[in-house]
């Protein structure tokens, strides 16, 4: 019978747990100077122990003779309960979740035992038990017999009734650390004779997240993909993104380059990582570069391989710590809400151009990291790639339509005045906050536009123009109804967000729509993005319209231009 490696290497004495010392302390004080309570609450995360040392705990007060607080294992007792005994029963909560197994309990624990001094019960998972099954289980904890010990175990204390709590010895089991399970783990592979490289043990520690029984299960398939435990192996295994794809993207995200970000996500979602493993792999390579950041034994503490380290010391240097913390925390909820939502998708993109957009986001943290982008870029003297390419919704912004069209911004430091079109609402915090309470005063333009109804330009041709009339309107009022339009009837929030800082200009019947960044214009040109555009476009009654790399349009005004000019031209044209 194949015995998965937590179960085979599951501990049989209190000195083989891994950490949990509080807890093992205490436990053995209580055997050896057989003051044993009746009630013990077990609390921690999953795969940390609990189960082991209620089994140990169980086989321990009933040991003959008890060896520094531990079964001896040998005694007669001890065997028995090794084979399987009426004495230490486990009830899985989970799955017994009913007043009738606790009735039932409680009629069985008036017994005696039958092979040593104690009856022990380990409920698992206990704070799943009906509010019913808990009151019949209260009533065997206020008079337990005293041949009786119970054991709760629970990831979740906070769901465990207060008159329950007050009746147990509460217990905390602790997330283990890296160091731990690597060491337990190099123990493991050394008894089972398996060669290993020091990076893969610490891959396989680190993707435990402080459960052995986590970190053993994935040893276990890194085990089955080849004789010698690899890093190469182990990554495969995990399916982490490639290293360098995610270094990248935890670049573009901390560096506020929104469109790169978005366009990173897209391609390794499209390659076919899930939403949660990328949530998770920029977490973890966010929690590096803030290690390499602040620690000086950060290649220690790391372990990478020597080329991987050198990548994201690189990104560290360049980063703002602030980013850093702020990405992590943003990054950490959303990893918590990807389990809620029906779309974790769109959940982790919006998370990512959070991030990278602080403009949207009010808090401290967020303006720290705009002011620290501010000052880098005064510093280098660099305003082209700006970070803030929304139309922040601040008050101020005014609900006049139209400023007339504007000429070449003079002065491009003035980011704001660069990305605003002429719409009356917050767009973006709308479009990605619709729960959010607007800070505009919501100012409801009479006109509707034709949303909901299906658009059906092909049957009718001849009401095209009926219903979007465009002749005579300025370029920035047909962009404007544009973006209403295609926040209304496009799900898509990247395209929405990529199309967000665009110029839009007439040059002839063609409407350009100019941006600052040539990955913009370069997602726009795609397929996809097009065709939603170009529908939105044609209700509108616009038959012609192109994206363009700002560049060409403008020459020798600023210095900036130059810098432009090393993107070169990259106009698209669509017909
Ligand atoms: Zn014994």
């Amino acid at each position: 019978m194949h015995l998965s490696l937590y179960r085979k290497f599951r501990p049989q004495s209190f000195e083989e747990m891994v950490r949990q010392e509080h807890v093992v302390t205490v436990l053995k004080n209580q055997i050896e100077t057989g003051t044993v309570g009746h009630a013990y609450l077990f609390c921690g995360p999953r795969g940390t122990g609990k189960t082991s040392v209620a089994r140990i705990f169980a086989r321990a007060v009933n040991c003959e003779e008890p060896k520094n607080g531990s079964p001896c294992g040998v005694c007669p007792t001890c065997r028995a309960l090794a084979q399987g005994s009426l004495d230490v029963a486990e009830i899985d909560a989970a799955s017994n979740n009913g007043v009738a197994e606790m009735r039932d309990l409680r009629e069985k624990v008036q017994y005696p035992p039958v092979t040593g001094k104690y009856k022990v019960y380990i409920v698992d998972e206990v704070h799943m038990l009906t509010d019913s099954a808990f009151n019949a289980l209260l009533k065997t904890l206020e008079e337990p017999p005293a041949h009786a010990i119970f054991i709760l175990a629970t990831t979740e204390p906070h769901k465990i009734p207060a008159t329950i709590l007050s009746r147990c010895m509460r217990l905390d089991f602790k997330l283990l650390p890296e160091e731990d399970l690597e060491n337990h783990l190099k123990r493991i592979l050394k008894e089972i004779g398996r060669e290993y490289e020091e990076e893969a043990v610490s891959a396989i520690a680190r993707a435990g997240a402080g459960s052995d029984r986590d970190m053993l299960s994935i040893a276990e398939m890194c085990l089955a993909y080849g004789e010698k435990l690899t890093y190469e192996g182990v990554t495969a295994v995990l399916g982490a993104a490639d290293f360098n794809e995610t270094a990248a993207l935890c670049e573009a995200v901390i560096s506020l380059d929104m469109p790169a970000a978005i366009e990173r996500t897209e391609s390794i979602l499209s390659a076919g990582k899930s939403v949660g493993v990328l949530c998770r792999d920029l977490l973890e390579m966010l929690n590096r570069v803030a290690i390499a950041k602040t620690c000086r034994t950060a290649e220690k503490l790391l372990s990478l391989p020597k080329t991987q380290f050198a990548r994201v010391r690189e990104i560290a240097q360049k980063a703002d710590g602030r980013a850093i913390l702020r990405a992590t925390e943003i990054l950490a909820r959303t990893e918590t809400d990807l389990r809620l939502v029906s779309s974790p998708r769109i959940c982790l993109e919006t998370a990512i151009m959070k991030i990278s957009v602080p403009a949207a986001d009010d808090s401290v943290d967020a303006l720290t990291v705009r002011l620290n982008a501010l000052e880098q870029r005064l510093k280098e003297g660099n305003f082209v790639s700006a970070p803030a390419p929304v139309p922040a919704a601040s008050p101020a912004q005014p609900s006049a339509p139209a400023v007339p069209a504007k000429t070449v911004p003079e002065e491009p430091q003035s980011a704001p005045d660069e990305y605003e079109f002429p719409m009356e609402e917050p767009v973006f915090e709308e479009a990605f906050f619709p729960d959010a309470p607007a800070r505009t005063a919501p100012v409801k333009e009479p006109i509707k536009e034709p949303v909901k109804e299906p658009p059906k330009p092909v049957e009718k041709p001849a009401e095209k123009p009926q219903t979007a009339p465009i002749s005579g309107l300025s370029a920035e009022i047909v962009y404007g109804k544009f973006m209403r339009l295609l926040r209304k009837t496009s799900k898509n929030g990247v395209l929405f967000t990529m199309c967000m800082d665009l110029e839009a200009k007439f040059e002839g019947d063609t409407l350009v729509l100019y941006t600052d960044s040539e990955t913009v214009a370069r997602s726009l040109s795609k397929e996809d993005h097009t065709a939603v555009m170009s529908e939105v476009f044609s209700q509108l009654g616009v038959s012609s319209f192109a994206v363009k790399l700002k560049g060409a349009a403008k020459k020798g005004e600023n210095p900036l231009d130059q810098f432009k000019k090393d993107f070169g031209d990259y106009p698209v044209e669509i017909k």
